[in-house]
């Protein structure tokens, strides 16, 4: 059964802690979109260990950018599988303007395109207080903030009971280098902005506030 938004394709675009993974989250559930997420998809082979998760865990660690050449295969065999053929939201790809076409060339392969790239902004020293408090669930992927959108049990998953963790990558030092290398660069924003598919969304709006922009924006 297809839903309303069958076949339509949204990326998120925004610094690291603006709420992409929170927002796609939700707007998976309100749209039923696929979600893909290729931090998640790359935290997935670090714990199993596998040679990309290898490879990755040592750009990750650093708080640099995998290399496009990885990153795009691992997008493109995700894009190939049957669920992501009537549509599909990306959270953290593409980040740059080489995996902003290689994702382009793949979608017009299909009679498809990138109908949304909504750009979520966020200040840096709010940025970093989002990091450094953010928490996720080891066995569903849920995202957690202490404070700001914290669980019922402290280090308990109210969605399945699984054990809260924080990314290695969340601490201070490696938080600064991916806030140096890793916002959208402008030539990002405007490939999509020539593509007349951008909209700015101020993300520091409560949770609620930034989901509603965000469906308005899509709909
Ligand atoms: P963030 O909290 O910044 O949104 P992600 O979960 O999206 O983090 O990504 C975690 C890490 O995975 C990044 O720091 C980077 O090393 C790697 N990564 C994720 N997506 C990409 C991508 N599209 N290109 C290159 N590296 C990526
Ligand atoms: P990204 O995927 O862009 O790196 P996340 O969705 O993981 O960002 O959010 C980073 C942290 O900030 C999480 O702990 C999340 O709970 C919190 N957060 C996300 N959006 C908001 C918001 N609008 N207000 C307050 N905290 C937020
Ligand atoms: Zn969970």
């Amino acid at each position: 059964m297809k839903g309303l938004f069958a076949d339509v394709y949204i990326v998120l675009l925004g610094p690291p802690g603006a709420g992409k993974g929170t927002q796609a989250q939700r707007i998976a559930v309100a749209t039923k979109l696929v979600h893909i997420s290729t931090g998640d998809m790359f935290r997935e082979n670090v714990k199993n260990q596998t040679e990309l998760g290898k490879l990755a865990n040592d750009y990750m660690s650093r708080g640099e950018l995998v290399p496009d050449e990885v990153t795009i295969e691992m997008l493109l065999e995700r894009i190939s599988r049957d669920d992501a053929r009537a549509g599909a939201m990306f959270d953290g790809f593409p980040r740059n303007v080489v995996q902003a076409e290689a994702l382009d060339a793949a979608l017009a392969r299909e009679g498809a395109k990138v109908d949304f790239a909504l750009l979520i902004s966020v200040r840096d020293e709010e940025l970093v207080a989002r990091l450094g408090g953010r928490w996720i669930c080891r066995n569903c992927g849920k995202l957690y903030h202490e404070r700001n959108d914290p669980p019922k049990r402290a280090g308990v998953c109210d969605a399945c009971g699984g054990e809260l963790y924080q990314r290695e990558d969340d601490r201070p030092e490696v938080v600064q280098s991916r806030l140096e290398k890793q916002k959208p660069p402008a030539a990002l924003i405007e490939h999509y902005r020539k593509a007349h598919v951008l909209k700015e969304i101020d993300g520091e709006q409560s949770l609620d506030a930034v989901t509603a922009a965000l469906l308005e924006a899509i709909r």
